[in-house]
Order: C-alpha cells, then structure tokens, then sequence
C-alpha cells in the first residue's frame, strides 16, 4: 500500500500504517500516533485484533478532523 498523502503530492511512497479512522496507508512522515484516553467501544471502525498494534494511527487530516471534533481531549 502507498501512502495517500504522499500520492496527492506526488510522491510514492510505501506506506507504514494505516489510519484508523478512513483505512488509508499512511507512511512515516504522515502518520500520527495519537495518545488516545479511553476511546470507549467507538471506534470509528471496527478493528480487527490483529490490528490491535496500530489502532492509534491516524493520517493527518484525520487528525485534524479529530481535534476539531474534541476526540481525543477530555476537557473539551
Ligand atoms: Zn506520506
Ligand atoms: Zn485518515
């Protein structure tokens, strides 16, 4: 899999994750490893137990979305 964001600029480059929130591969320089609290039985998708060691992996616009939405702040 190629990273999205990479590919919209251009680039191909192999991706290292896969966002948790839209499934799109994400390579090392897109990628954010959020530090989710207790993100309650909601996910966004259902994840797979294999997918256990990526489950907080987020692209960047996923990300962004995510802060605006308060996701992942507890004092919002
Ligand atoms: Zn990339
Ligand atoms: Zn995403």
């Amino acid at each position: 899999m190629k990273c999205y964001e990479c590919a919209r600029e251009g680039k191909n480059t192999d991706a290292v994750g896969i966002c948790i929130v839209c499934g799109r591969g994400v390579c090392k320089e897109h990628l954010i490893r959020e530090e989710t609290p207790a993100w309650e039985g909601s996910y966004p998708i259902e994840l797979k137990s294999d997918q256990e060691h990526i489950k907080r992996i987020v692209c960047v616009p996923c990300h962004v979305a995510l802060k605006e939405n308060c996701l992942f702040d507890e004092v919002c």
